[in-house]
Protein backbone atom coordinates (compact mmCIF):
# COMPACT_ATOMS: atom_id res chain seq x y z
CA UNK A 1 0.00 0.00 0.00
CA UNK A 2 1.56 3.30 -1.51
CA UNK A 3 1.96 6.46 0.74
CA UNK A 4 2.91 9.65 -0.09
CA UNK A 5 4.58 11.69 2.72
CA UNK A 6 5.31 15.79 2.74
CA UNK A 7 7.55 16.51 5.74
CA UNK A 8 8.15 20.07 7.13
CA UNK A 9 8.36 21.03 2.89
CA UNK A 10 9.61 24.98 2.74
CA UNK A 11 9.28 25.79 -0.93
CA UNK A 12 10.71 29.17 -2.12
CA UNK A 13 10.76 30.99 -5.61
CA UNK A 14 13.64 32.93 -6.54
CA UNK A 15 14.10 34.33 -2.87
CA UNK A 16 10.56 34.46 -2.25
CA UNK A 17 9.10 31.96 0.28
CA UNK A 18 5.87 30.39 -0.81
CA UNK A 19 5.29 27.44 1.17
CA UNK A 20 6.78 27.63 4.39
CA UNK A 21 6.28 23.71 6.31
CA UNK A 22 3.89 21.97 5.04
CA UNK A 23 2.96 18.45 6.71
CA UNK A 24 0.78 16.07 4.39
CA UNK A 25 0.63 12.08 4.15
CA UNK A 26 -1.38 11.00 1.62
CA UNK A 27 -2.48 6.75 1.48
CA UNK A 28 -3.26 5.04 -2.01
CA UNK A 29 -6.71 5.03 -2.03
CA UNK A 30 -7.47 8.36 -0.46
CA UNK A 31 -9.03 11.47 -1.96
CA UNK A 32 -7.87 14.53 -0.63
CA UNK A 33 -9.16 17.81 -1.04
CA UNK A 34 -6.71 21.47 -1.33
CA UNK A 35 -8.78 24.71 -0.74
CA UNK A 36 -7.51 28.18 0.13
CA UNK A 37 -7.56 31.50 -1.14
CA UNK A 38 -5.65 32.32 -4.37
CA UNK A 39 -2.27 33.13 -3.81
CA UNK A 40 -1.86 30.75 -0.88
CA UNK A 41 0.35 27.99 -2.43
CA UNK A 42 -1.77 25.79 -3.94
CA UNK A 43 -0.27 25.34 -7.41
CA UNK A 44 3.13 25.62 -5.49
CA UNK A 45 3.14 22.41 -3.47
CA UNK A 46 1.87 20.38 -6.51
CA UNK A 47 4.59 22.05 -8.99
CA UNK A 48 7.41 21.15 -5.97
CA UNK A 49 6.06 17.56 -5.70
CA UNK A 50 6.80 17.50 -9.44
CA UNK A 51 10.18 18.91 -9.46
CA UNK A 52 9.38 21.92 -10.94
CA UNK A 53 12.98 23.79 -11.74
CA UNK A 54 11.35 26.82 -10.48
CA UNK A 55 10.11 25.88 -7.49
CA UNK A 56 13.24 25.14 -4.62
CA UNK A 57 12.78 23.21 -1.54
CA UNK A 58 14.75 24.74 0.73
CA UNK A 59 13.75 22.71 3.76
CA UNK A 60 11.61 19.46 3.80
CA UNK A 61 11.22 16.18 2.70
CA UNK A 62 9.31 14.31 0.37
CA UNK A 63 9.37 10.33 -0.07
CA UNK A 64 6.96 8.18 -1.57
CA UNK A 65 6.88 4.94 -0.11
CA UNK A 66 10.37 5.77 1.88
CA UNK A 67 12.33 6.85 -1.01
CA UNK A 68 13.34 9.93 -1.43
CA UNK A 69 11.49 12.00 -4.31
CA UNK A 70 13.21 15.22 -4.28
CA UNK A 71 16.29 13.12 -5.15
CA UNK A 72 14.74 12.09 -8.43
CA UNK A 73 14.69 14.43 -11.61
CA UNK A 74 10.96 15.47 -12.63
CA UNK A 75 10.77 12.62 -15.47
CA UNK A 76 11.94 9.76 -12.64
CA UNK A 77 9.06 10.90 -10.56
CA UNK A 78 6.41 10.71 -13.01
CA UNK A 79 7.97 7.14 -14.31
CA UNK A 80 7.57 5.86 -10.47
CA UNK A 81 4.16 6.72 -10.82
CA UNK A 82 3.63 10.52 -9.50
CA UNK A 83 1.61 12.60 -11.78
CA UNK A 84 0.11 16.15 -12.26
CA UNK A 85 -2.29 17.68 -14.26
CA UNK A 86 -1.32 21.69 -14.47
CA UNK A 87 -3.19 24.23 -14.07
CA UNK A 88 -1.44 25.91 -17.01
CA UNK A 89 -1.62 22.60 -19.32
CA UNK A 90 1.46 23.09 -21.78
CA UNK A 91 0.01 22.70 -25.22
CA UNK A 92 2.33 20.71 -27.75
CA UNK A 93 1.35 21.71 -31.31
CA UNK A 94 2.64 19.06 -33.49
CA UNK A 95 1.72 16.35 -30.77
CA UNK A 96 -1.11 14.01 -31.22
CA UNK A 97 -2.88 13.07 -27.69
CA UNK A 98 -2.59 9.63 -28.71
CA UNK A 99 1.33 9.51 -29.75
CA UNK A 100 2.11 11.72 -26.58
CA UNK A 101 0.14 9.24 -24.35
CA UNK A 102 2.04 6.35 -26.06
CA UNK A 103 5.30 7.51 -25.18
CA UNK A 104 4.37 8.23 -21.76
CA UNK A 105 2.83 5.22 -20.99
CA UNK A 106 5.68 3.04 -22.37
CA UNK A 107 7.50 5.65 -19.56
CA UNK A 108 5.58 4.66 -16.67
CA UNK A 109 5.00 0.74 -17.49
CA UNK A 110 8.88 0.44 -18.33
CA UNK A 111 11.24 2.97 -15.92
CA UNK A 112 14.03 1.27 -17.19
CA UNK A 113 13.52 1.64 -20.62
CA UNK A 114 15.74 4.21 -22.14
CA UNK A 115 15.53 7.11 -24.81
CA UNK A 116 15.03 5.82 -28.47
CA UNK A 117 13.97 1.85 -26.93
CA UNK A 118 11.01 0.22 -28.18
CA UNK A 119 7.62 1.39 -27.00
CA UNK A 120 4.58 -0.54 -26.32
CA UNK A 121 3.76 -2.18 -29.52
CA UNK A 122 1.32 -0.16 -31.34
CA UNK A 123 -1.65 -2.68 -32.03
CA UNK A 124 -1.92 -3.21 -27.91
CA UNK A 125 -1.98 0.48 -27.31
CA UNK A 126 -4.10 1.52 -29.94
CA UNK A 127 -6.97 -1.23 -28.43
CA UNK A 128 -6.52 0.09 -25.01
CA UNK A 129 -6.58 3.63 -25.54
CA UNK A 130 -9.77 3.10 -27.71
CA UNK A 131 -11.32 0.83 -24.25
CA UNK A 132 -10.44 3.40 -21.99
CA UNK A 133 -12.26 6.02 -24.41
CA UNK A 134 -15.11 4.33 -24.93
CA UNK A 135 -15.38 3.90 -20.92
CA UNK A 136 -14.75 7.32 -20.60
CA UNK A 137 -17.42 8.48 -23.43
CA UNK A 138 -14.60 10.21 -25.32
CA UNK A 139 -14.66 10.04 -29.22
CA UNK A 140 -11.75 8.32 -30.67
CA UNK A 141 -11.42 11.42 -32.70
CA UNK A 142 -10.21 13.39 -29.72
CA UNK A 143 -6.38 11.36 -29.50
CA UNK A 144 -5.95 12.55 -33.01
CA UNK A 145 -5.74 16.18 -31.49
CA UNK A 146 -2.48 17.84 -31.16
CA UNK A 147 -1.73 18.04 -26.96
CA UNK A 148 -3.84 20.69 -25.12
CA UNK A 149 -3.52 22.62 -28.79
CA UNK A 150 -6.36 24.93 -28.86
CA UNK A 151 -8.34 23.56 -26.30
CA UNK A 152 -11.23 24.44 -23.88
CA UNK A 153 -11.08 24.15 -20.50
CA UNK A 154 -13.67 21.45 -21.03
CA UNK A 155 -11.55 19.88 -23.45
CA UNK A 156 -8.06 20.39 -21.09
CA UNK A 157 -9.78 18.43 -18.22
CA UNK A 158 -10.81 15.45 -20.31
CA UNK A 159 -7.16 15.40 -21.84
CA UNK A 160 -6.13 15.43 -18.03
CA UNK A 161 -8.68 12.14 -17.37
CA UNK A 162 -7.24 9.90 -20.02
CA UNK A 163 -4.31 10.34 -19.13
CA UNK A 164 -5.18 9.51 -15.53
CA UNK A 165 -7.03 6.51 -17.30
CA UNK A 166 -3.73 5.75 -19.27
CA UNK A 167 -1.01 6.27 -17.05
CA UNK A 168 -2.64 4.91 -14.00
CA UNK A 169 -0.56 6.69 -11.61
CA UNK A 170 0.24 5.92 -7.47
CA UNK A 171 -0.80 9.67 -6.57
CA UNK A 172 -1.86 12.26 -8.46
CA UNK A 173 -2.59 16.10 -7.83
CA UNK A 174 -5.17 17.56 -10.15
CA UNK A 175 -4.64 21.23 -10.01
CA UNK A 176 -8.10 23.29 -10.91
CA UNK A 177 -7.55 24.29 -14.92
CA UNK A 178 -7.42 28.22 -15.54
CA UNK A 179 -9.87 28.55 -17.69
CA UNK A 180 -13.10 28.55 -16.36
CA UNK A 181 -15.28 25.28 -17.04
CA UNK A 182 -18.93 25.38 -17.44
CA UNK A 183 -21.36 22.90 -15.17
CA UNK A 184 -21.44 20.08 -17.64
CA UNK A 185 -17.93 20.04 -17.93
CA UNK A 186 -17.47 19.68 -14.18
CA UNK A 187 -20.13 16.73 -13.69
CA UNK A 188 -18.31 15.17 -17.02
CA UNK A 189 -14.83 15.41 -15.36
CA UNK A 190 -16.32 14.36 -12.08
CA UNK A 191 -18.09 11.49 -13.10
CA UNK A 192 -14.85 10.39 -15.12
CA UNK A 193 -12.67 10.23 -12.07
CA UNK A 194 -14.92 8.37 -10.71
CA UNK A 195 -15.40 6.13 -13.76
CA UNK A 196 -11.59 5.65 -13.73
CA UNK A 197 -11.71 4.65 -10.01
CA UNK A 198 -10.10 7.17 -7.58
CA UNK A 199 -9.75 4.53 -4.97
CA UNK A 200 -7.11 2.91 -7.69
CA UNK A 201 -4.80 5.76 -6.81
CA UNK A 202 -4.05 8.59 -4.19
CA UNK A 203 -5.80 11.80 -4.75
CA UNK A 204 -4.64 15.50 -4.22
CA UNK A 205 -7.45 17.97 -6.29
CA UNK A 206 -7.06 21.78 -5.96
CA UNK A 207 -10.27 22.91 -6.75
CA UNK A 208 -12.75 25.41 -6.26
CA UNK A 209 -15.73 23.53 -7.81
CA UNK A 210 -17.80 21.58 -4.70
CA UNK A 211 -19.35 19.54 -7.95
CA UNK A 212 -15.89 17.92 -8.15
CA UNK A 213 -15.98 17.23 -4.83
CA UNK A 214 -19.51 16.19 -4.64
CA UNK A 215 -18.96 13.04 -6.78
CA UNK A 216 -15.50 12.48 -5.60
CA UNK A 217 -16.32 13.31 -1.93
CA UNK A 218 -12.48 13.78 0.03
CA UNK A 219 -11.61 12.13 3.03
CA UNK A 220 -9.78 14.87 3.67
CA UNK A 221 -10.05 18.40 3.48
CA UNK A 222 -6.77 20.70 3.68
CA UNK A 223 -7.03 24.55 3.91
CA UNK A 224 -3.89 26.39 2.52
CA UNK A 225 -3.17 30.10 4.07
CA UNK A 226 0.57 31.73 3.27
CA UNK A 227 1.88 28.47 2.48
CA UNK A 228 0.53 26.01 5.09
CA UNK A 229 -2.05 23.97 5.78
CA UNK A 230 -3.92 25.46 8.72
CA UNK A 231 -6.77 23.16 8.78
CA UNK A 232 -7.86 19.74 7.97
CA UNK A 233 -11.54 18.53 7.98
CA UNK A 234 -13.80 16.07 6.18
CA UNK A 235 -16.03 16.64 3.07
CA UNK A 236 -17.68 18.83 5.35
CA UNK A 237 -14.63 21.69 6.04
CA UNK A 238 -15.04 21.55 1.34
CA UNK A 239 -18.85 22.31 1.52
CA UNK A 240 -18.67 25.09 4.32
CA UNK A 241 -15.56 27.17 2.32
CA UNK A 242 -17.21 26.73 -0.84
CA UNK A 243 -20.49 28.21 0.50
CA UNK A 244 -18.85 30.53 2.55
CA UNK A 245 -15.57 31.75 1.32
CA UNK A 246 -12.58 31.86 3.48
CA UNK A 247 -13.43 34.71 6.32
CA UNK A 248 -13.69 31.91 9.03
CA UNK A 249 -9.98 30.71 8.12
CA UNK A 250 -8.63 34.21 7.87
CA UNK A 251 -9.85 35.34 11.51
CA UNK A 252 -8.83 32.43 12.77
CA UNK A 253 -5.10 32.38 11.22
CA UNK A 254 -4.57 35.91 11.49
CA UNK A 255 -1.18 35.47 11.95
CA UNK A 256 -0.48 32.71 8.79
CA UNK A 257 -0.88 35.59 5.62
P1 LIG B 1 -2.46 29.25 -5.51
O1 LIG B 1 -2.30 28.09 -6.44
O2 LIG B 1 -2.92 28.86 -4.15
O3 LIG B 1 -3.32 30.32 -6.09
P2 LIG B 1 0.34 29.70 -6.07
O4 LIG B 1 1.05 28.51 -5.57
O5 LIG B 1 0.10 29.80 -7.53
O6 LIG B 1 -1.02 29.89 -5.26
O7 LIG B 1 1.15 31.00 -5.63
C1 LIG B 1 1.55 31.23 -4.29
C2 LIG B 1 2.40 32.47 -4.22
O8 LIG B 1 3.62 32.21 -4.90
C3 LIG B 1 1.80 33.69 -4.91
O9 LIG B 1 2.15 34.81 -4.17
C4 LIG B 1 2.46 33.68 -6.25
O10 LIG B 1 2.55 34.98 -6.77
C5 LIG B 1 3.84 33.13 -5.93
N1 LIG B 1 4.39 32.41 -7.06
C6 LIG B 1 4.06 31.18 -7.47
N2 LIG B 1 4.75 30.82 -8.56
C7 LIG B 1 5.54 31.88 -8.86
C8 LIG B 1 6.51 32.13 -9.89
N3 LIG B 1 6.79 31.22 -10.81
N4 LIG B 1 7.12 33.33 -9.86
C9 LIG B 1 6.86 34.24 -8.92
N5 LIG B 1 5.97 34.06 -7.93
C10 LIG B 1 5.31 32.89 -7.89
MG1 LIG C 1 -4.17 30.66 -8.29
MG1 LIG D 1 -3.09 27.67 -8.26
Amino acid sequence: NHILKIENLHVSVGDKPILRGVNLTIKHGETHALMGPNGSGKSTLGLAIMGHPGYTVTEGSITLDGEDVLAMAPDERARTGIFMAFQRPMAIPGVKMADFLRHATTNVRNPDRKEGEELIPMREFRKELKEKMAHLRMDVEFARRYVNDGFSGGEMKRAEILQLAMLQPKFAVLDETDSGLDADAVRLASESIADIGREKMGLLIITHHDKLLVHNPPEFTHVMLGGRLVETGGKELAVELHEHGYDRIRKAYPEAE
